[in-house]
């Protein structure tokens, strides 16, 4: 689906046009070029507070870019000198920073604020330079969980760091910046590795106001490929025929798993180019039939070697406010986005088809975060899918995460279909003023099916451009 106005406001005589009537202007957001692309390119200005506890990895993780770190050397902040790492990181002085200078990336280490007045340590750092990101420029801070804080002060510093960074979202956007915060609980700061990269990489364009949790996980001895991270894996996408499906499945199959690619057996024609296109196989079945969670199982069993990876994206709308929408309307949508995924996992728990580390990704929505007018029946599917992830993800072993992510508008055929002025006001209602493209959200995936992001168990994140609507 085209967003024409995107096109226009970006061409020469548009962009005029735009600026002397003072319309929002979205950016063209950088993506991932290619597989092997470094995950971050440029000059990064990092720092954090005194006593934080991820400096350290973030430099580790930032060697393996091509990027060149600095530090300010400012008083009450880390500085260059302070940094115990085998990256190099220069130093640089505030008074030395002219208008013109450009960062591609802004990471600060706030772990070590443990009170309301340590927050002035994020104001010291991003006021001076805050205007100085480049365009689709980064910012990331790595905080410590709120909810595993030791003091009340700190649980409230610490999340103050998420209102922060959602109105440093808002004020940037419109640049195609985009800013989250990495809350890690203590112990856990070798984990953020994978959510750092992540937030970091142009895999991240749609992703912007957000928060994603590390937890504490046994770490992978084995050494990853970050190029083609999900090598041996096997993966079962549905609803894989077209839209968001289509694109996880490529991407899936772009960072080197073997993918299985589902849909209902009318879209047959369509699923089997899918498959074609990326080396993959098909299993043309409609979830919500009563044998489909055996047959999924047993093809993973027969077939494979078990399950590694599963994307739960299948879905439909029926929109119709409550009082005119009818019975089937409700109970074909909420057996298809919400009942039929419970079944099918709980077949594959039960024959054991998961393999160790398995990932499960779930597809929410925003919807199901804030509600929608005409989408009860929807909203509650997508909410239902939240509490889903956040109560298995508890329960789970053998290294398997659950997570799920929240998409916004994004330009497929599901949004296509909605009417001219509500989807227009849908494109634009973000901090990116556009929809994003069915590989942002496969992006997200990806990075969540990601063998190295171990620590990243029950997280909902949305990919909406920082939708004006919902949390
Ligand atoms: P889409 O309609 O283009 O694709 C959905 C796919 O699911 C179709 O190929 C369809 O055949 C398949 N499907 C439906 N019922 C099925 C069943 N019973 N068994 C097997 N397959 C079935 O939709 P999309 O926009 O690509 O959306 C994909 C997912 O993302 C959905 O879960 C949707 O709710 C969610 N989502 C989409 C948006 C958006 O803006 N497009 C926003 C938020 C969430």
């Amino acid at each position: 689906m085209s967003d024409l106005y995107h096109k226009v406001s970006n061409s020469p005589v548009g962009r005029s046009v735009v600026s002397a009537l003072n319309l929002p202007a979205p950016v063209i957001l950088e993506r991932q070029s290619r597989p092997d692309a470094p995950f971050l390119e440029g000059d990064v200005l990092l720092s954090g507070a005194p006593g934080g506890s991820a400096l350290e990895t973030i430099c580790t993780v930032l060697g393996a870019s091509t990027a060149s770190l600095f530090a300010l050397d400012a008083k009450s902040l880390v500085t260059a000198g302070d940094i115990k790492s085998k990256t190099k990181v220069y130093s640089l002085k505030s008074d030395a920073i002219d208008e013109q200078r450009r960062f591609k990336a802004l990471v600060f280490d706030a772990t070590g604020i443990s009170t309301t007045e340590d927050l002035k340590a994020v104001y010291t750092f991003f006021h001076p330079i805050i205007r100085n990101v480049a365009k689709c420029g980064r910012i990331v801070i790595v905080g410590t969980e709120p909810s595993s804080c030791r003091t009340p002060a700190m649980a409230a510093s610490q999340k103050a760091l998420e209102g922060f960074i959602r109105s440093v979202a808002k004020e940037t956007g419109k640049k195609g910046i985009t800013a989250q915060v990495i809350y890690a609980i203590p112990g856990s700061e070798s984990h953020i590795e994978s959510p750092l990269r992540f937030c970091l990489s142009p895999r991240s364009a749609y992703v912007s106001g957000q928060t994603l949790s590390v937890s504490k996980a046994a770490k992978s001895r084995a050494s990853l490929d970050w190029n083609s991270p999900l090598k041996g894996k096997v993966a079962l996408v549905t609803g894989a025929s077209r839209g968001i499906g289509e694109a996880i499945a490529k991407t899936l199959s772009r960072d080197g798993a073997k993918v299985v690619c589902l849909d209902v057996p009318q879209a047959k024609d369509a699923l089997e180019s899918v498959a074609a296109n990326i080396g993959g196989t098909t299993l043309a079945l409609d979830i919500t039939t009563p044998v489909a969670p055996e047959v999924i199982s047993a093809h993973f069993e027969k077939q494979f070697d078990g399950l590694d990876i599963i994307v739960h994206n299948a879905g439909i709308t029926r929109d119709k406010t409550l009082g005119r929408m009818p019975e089937h309307f409700w109970d074909l949508l909420v057996d298809i986005n919400l009942s039929s995924e419970e079944r099918i996992n709980d077949a594959l728990f039960a024959n054991e088809v998961f393999n160790k580390n398995a990932r499960i990704v779930c597809v929410s929505s925003i919807s199901g975060i804030a509600g929608n007018v005409g989408q009860s029946n929807y909203a509650a599917s997508k909410s239902g899918v939240i509490g889903y992830v956040e109560s298995l993800s508890k329960q789970l072993k053998g290294g398997i995460t659950i997570n799920a992510v929240a998409p916004g508008f994004i330009e497929t055929q599901m949004t296509a279909a909605i009417p001219f002025m509500i989807r227009e006001a849908g494109r634009r209602m973000n901090s990116l003023n556009q929809g994003g493209q069915p590989e942002d959200v496969a992006e997200a995936i990806a990075f969540f099916s990601s063998p190295a992001s171990q620590g990243v168990n029950g997280n909902i994140l949305r990919v909406c451009g920082q939708s004006l609507i919902g949390k």
